[in-house]
C-alpha cells in the first residue's frame, strides 16, 4: 500500500489558537527544531487595494506559539517583481504595517530577506531539469525553521497558489522570480486593444508602447505577467500551455532548492478563495465558501488535500490550465507525497 502523508484539517469555524497549537504538537515542529531559536514565519501582506490577504490574527497566533516554545519568530517576505509598494523593502514594510502586520500588533518584527529590491541572494546548485542554480533570498540562512502561512487562492498562470508557490515565488530573490516567469512573456492581440494604457501603468520595466495599431511589448519585458491580468479587454496573452507548465515545474524546483535540509511546516488557509493572488491591487469576490486550514509537514500532500476541495471551482475558472502538474512534478522531485490522509482537529 502507498504510504500516505498526514494533513491536519481545521474547519473554518474552529480556527483558533488551540486548534493551530494542536497542529504544532501533532507534527512535532518544535521537537524537530531541537532547541534552535530562529524561526521565519512566511506570510504575504497583500497588495495595496487588496483586502483578501491572510488575516494578521492568524500570524499573531503563530508568533505567540513560537514564543511559548522559547524560540524567536520573525515575519519574513521578499520583494516583488512587479510595480507597486511591495517592490522595495521600505514601502513593503510600511504597507505590511498598514495591513495590520506591525510588530505592536503581531508581536514580531518583519524582515524583507532579499535586500532593498530583491538583489541579495544565495545560489543553491541543483540537479533539476530547468533550474540549475536557484537564487534564493540571502536572509533565509538566518533561520533554523520556517512556518509557511499561505493564503490559498486561484492564479491565472498556474491555476492556484498555495504552500508551494508561497515558498517558491515567496522566498526566491528577484533573479529567481524572473527565472520562474521566463516563459510568460506575453504578446498583444491588437484587434482587441483599445489603447487605454492600463498595461503601461503596471509594467515594471516600461516595456510597453502604444502604437497606432495598439500596444506592443518590447524586448525589456521580464515576463512578470502583470499586464496580462491588468488589461480590461483581455487583449494580452501568453502561450498558456508552455508558460503554465514551465512556471509550475520551476516553482516546484525552487521549492525543492529552498526546502532542502530546512525544517518547514506548511499551512494552506483556504479562506476568501479568490480567482487571483494577493499581488493583485483589487479586492476580488471569492469563488466559493471558506473551507478551513490544511496543514502538514509535507507540502505536496498539503496542496493535494486543499486542491481536492477546490478543484471543481478552480477548473471551471481556468479550464485551459492543468494545476495538477505542480503536485505530480513536486512528487517526482521528492518534495513530498501526493497520497494523504486527513485528520480533522
Ligand atoms: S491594457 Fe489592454 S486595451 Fe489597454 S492599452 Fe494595454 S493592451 Fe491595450
Ligand atoms: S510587458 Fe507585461 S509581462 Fe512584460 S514586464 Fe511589462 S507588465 Fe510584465
Amino acid at each position: 500500500m502507498t504510504e500516505k502523508s498526514t494533513v491536519y484539517f481545521i474547519p473554518v469555524n474552529k480556527i483558533n489558537s488551540e486548534t493551530i497549537s494542536k497542529v504544532f504538537i501533532n507534527t512535532k515542529f518544535f521537537e524537530f527544531l531541537k532547541g534552535k531559536k530562529n524561526v521565519g514565519v512566511k506570510v504575504h501582506f497583500g497588495e495595496q487595494g487588496n483586502n483578501n490577504y491572510l488575516n494578521p490574527e492568524y500570524t499573531k497566533i503563530v508568533v505567540a506559539l513560537v514564543k511559548v516554545h522559547n524560540a524567536n519568530p520573525t515575519i519574513i517576505e521578499t520583494s516583488t517583481l512587479y510595480r507597486g509598494a511591495r517592490q522595495n523593502r521600505t514601502t513593503h514594510i510600511k504597507l505590511a504595517q498598514e495591513h495590520g502586520f506591525s510588530e505592536n500588533n503581531i508581536g514580531a518584527s518583519i524582515a524583507i530577506i532579499d535586500g532593498e529590491r530583491g538583489e541579495q541572494f544565495t545560489v543553491v546548485r541543483t540537479n533539476f531539469t530547468n533550474v540549475k542554480e536557484a537564487k534564493i533570498a540571502k536572509g533565509l540562512a538566518n533561520f533554523d525553521g520556517i512556518i509557511n502561512l499561505a493564503h490559498y487562492k486561484g492564479h491565472f498562470v498556474v491555476g492556484f497558489g498555495g504552500v508551494i508557490k508561497n515558498i517558491a515565488m515567496g522566498l526566491a530573490a528577484k533573479g529567481g522570480k524572473l527565472e520562474m516567469h521566463s516563459h510568460t512573456k506575453p504578446w498583444v492581440k491588437q484587434n482587441k486593444c483599445k489603447k487605454c494604457k492600463t498595461c503601461l501603468s503596471v509594467c515594471p520595466t516600461d516595456a510597453i508602447i502604444i502604437t497606432e495599431k495598439g500596444s506592443v511589448i518590447g524586448k525589456s519585458c521580464i515576463g512578470c505577467a502583470s499586464c496580462i491580468e491588468a488589461c480590461p479587454q483581455g487583449a494580452i496573452s501568453i502561450n498558456w500551455n508552455q508558460g503554465s507548465t514551465s512556471t509550475q515545474q520551476k516553482m516546484a524546483e525552487y521549492a525543492g532548492a529552498i526546502l532542502k535540509d530546512r525544517l518547514c511546516l506548511h499551512f494552506n488557509f483556504a479562506l476568501k478563495i479568490t480567482p487571483n493572488c494577493d499581488c493583485m491591487n483589487v479586492t476580488e469576490k471569492p469563488i466559493m465558501d471558506d473551507i478551513g486550514v490544511f496543514a502538514s509537514s509535507d507540502p505536496v500532500a498539503c496542496e493535494m488535500a486543499t486542491w481536492g476541495k477546490t478543484k471543481t471551482n478552480i477548473n471551471k475558472l481556468y479550464p485551459e490550465l492543468n494545476p495538477e502538474l505542480l503536485m505530480d512534478y513536486s512528487e517526482k522531485l521528492g518534495l513530498g507525497k501526493k497520497a494523504y490522509e486527513i485528520i480533522e482537529i
